[in-house]
């Protein structure tokens, strides 16, 4: 979990780009909710999380598709940007490693003592 002071950081950014390559690889990018199917919905219910982003890597012709939740306050949103972002770059890693990952990158940003805020909200 982020600190609420992350929170507080400020980047300014131009309006949410609606595509981008990560290593080559493009993407579109949706900034809303990841459709969900009713047993995931179910299943995150009962087990009370919230499904912020969400990745799925390119095949056979079709782009890659990333989903992020840009009602998130917005150190969530950051720290959501970055881990969809890992998922992009590194197909082979797994969730753990991800969530660590973008973990450590934003406690490091937070120690650096960046404000956040998203002009494209
Ligand atoms: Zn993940």
């Amino acid at each position: 979990m982020i600190s609420p002071l992350l929170s507080e950081w400020y980047i300014g950014l131009v309006p949410f780009p609606k595509t981008h390559r990560f290593r080559e690889l493009f993407y579109r990018l949706r900034w809303r909710k990841a459709p969900m199917s009713r047993k995931e919905r179910k299943q995150h219910s009962k087990a009370g999380l919230e499904l912020m982003g969400r990745h799925y890597p390119p095949y056979d012709t079709h782009c890659g598709m990333i989903y992020i939740d840009k009602s998130l306050p917005p150190g969530d949103l950051l720290d959501t940007i970055i881990h969809e972002s890992l998922h992009a770059c590194f197909h082979d890693l797994d969730e753990n490693a991800v969530t660590e990952a973008s973990e450590s990158i934003t406690k490091l940003l937070q120690r650096i003592g960046i404000q956040v805020s998203f002009k494209g909200k």
